[in-house]
């Protein structure tokens, strides 16, 4: 019998929200999302996921309202994607779930992120919160930081663009190859 695409059985709001990012790939579009990746071509060579995933996962988030395609060239036709406002209420959970995955999976610090706009060097907590000021820092305001852990010589120009400190969701400036 094949594997069901939804939870049908299950009364639960965590059930309801994997039918929409649960699916593999899904989520890493979205965090690329955060770190500024827009341009197809740049989710493609970063996730390095064949044409037709990367296709399908973005029109899935398209149809769910967590990513907008907007137009940016006309000709040739060229899109970009945005996390909208629903895309963006995703944030804590994606800081939450990387901080497991650190703490708990024994991974090396790959990237941190603090608040860019207090000054302060210490890391986010796992619910987006400064531990500096006390605020729950908007995600613009999120300062992404190269950890110890990251390849330093990446073969992608998108990872190469991360390996400077940068702040979520300004678009990623990358380099031809
Ligand atoms: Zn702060």
């Amino acid at each position: 019998m094949a594997l069901g695409k939804d939870y049908a059985t299950q009364e639960c709001s965590i059930a309801r929200a994997l039918e929409v990012v649960g699916e593999r790939w899904t989520l890493l579009v979205v965090r690329d999302a955060f770190y500024g990746v827009r341009r197809y071509n740049d989710f493609l060579v970063h996730l390095g996921i064949p044409r037709a995933v990367l296709a399908a996962r973005l029109q899935t988030l398209i149809a769910e309202g967590i990513l907008d395609k907007r137009r940016y060239q006309e000709s040739p036709p060229r899109d970009e994607y945005v996390l909208t406002a629903r895309g963006l209420a995703l944030w804590p959970t994606l800081r939450a779930l990387g901080l497991w995955g650190r703490d708990f999976l024994n991974k090396p610090d790959l990237r941190t992120f603090r608040h860019a706009v207090c000054g302060t060097e210490e890391e986010l907590g796992p619910y987006g919160e400064c531990p500096a000021c006390g605020t729950v820092v908007p995600v613009a305001d999120v300062e992404l930081m190269p950890g110890p852990g990251l390849d330093r010589d990446p073969a992608d120009p998108v990872s190469r663009a991360l390996l400077k400190p940068k702040r979520l969701l300004q678009p990623l400036e990358t380099e031809p190859v």
